[in-house]
């Protein structure tokens, strides 16, 4: 099964992509993990790439693109995927659609994890006093939901339009949201063939 998790910063995403990553036995890929690890080298593009994500600003389609594109090509990714960070915009959408329809597949469903803003406020307020980020301090917060306000918001609409978009109230404890989602994600993607022609 292929899957998305779309939702603003302290949605829950990379907790909860992770949780459904395990239940359905596929890799878990987070951009921001993806970015870590291959631009923290002290390539130009590295140092960007710090930069940009130190300011809460989205790091270049080129770059993004190019480092998920080669993590999906992997082996063990071949079965499936949870995605979590990525695709940001249209343009990367449409990079991520194009390059799964060239391998004959799409995405079975993209889970948008819907959370109130005093709560995204909240949580991201006390990740920051707990794990003191960069990018979690109160000037960079309210950035970065702007930025996701105006970029990522768009794909919901996007998805919608494909039809699979599946909408989960992301306020609650980990394990009620955790159900949630995968409640969503029964129904998602296509029966086995043999289900289907008995
Ligand atoms: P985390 O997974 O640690 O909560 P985020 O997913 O919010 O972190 O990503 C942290 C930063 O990494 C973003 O603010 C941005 O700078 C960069 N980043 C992550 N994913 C993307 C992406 N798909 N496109 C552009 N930049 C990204």
């Amino acid at each position: 099964m292929r899957v998305v998790m779309l939702g603003p910063p302290g949605s829950g995403k990379g907790t909860h992509g992770a949780l459904v990553a395990g239940a359905l036995g596929v890799p878990h890929i987070s951009s921001s993990d993806l970015l870590r690890q291959h631009l923290q080298g002290r390539t130009a593009t590295g140092h960007d790439a710090q930069n940009t994500m130190a300011a809460g600003d989205l790091v270049d389609d080129d770059v993004m693109v190019r480092l998920v594109l080669e993590r999906l090509a992997e082996a063990d990714a071949e079965p499936g995927f949870v995605l979590d960070g990525f695709p940001r915009n249209v343009a990367q959408a449409a990079a991520l659609d194009d390059w799964l329809a060239e391998r004959g597949c799409s995405l079975d469903a993209v889970v948008l994890l819907e959370v109130s803003r005093d709560v995204l406020l909240q949580r991201l307020g006390e990740r920051n006093v707990s794990e003191g980020r960069a990018d979690d301090d109160a000037p960079t917060i309210a950035h970065r939901l702007a930025v996701y306000e105006t970029q990522t918001v768009p794909l919901i609409e996007y998805y919608a339009r494909q039809g699979v978009l599946r909408r989960v109230d992301g306020d609650g404890s980990v394990r009620a949201v955790a159900e949630r989602i995968l409640a969503a994600l029964r129904g998602s993607g296509r029966p086995p063939p043999s289900s289907e022609h008995p």
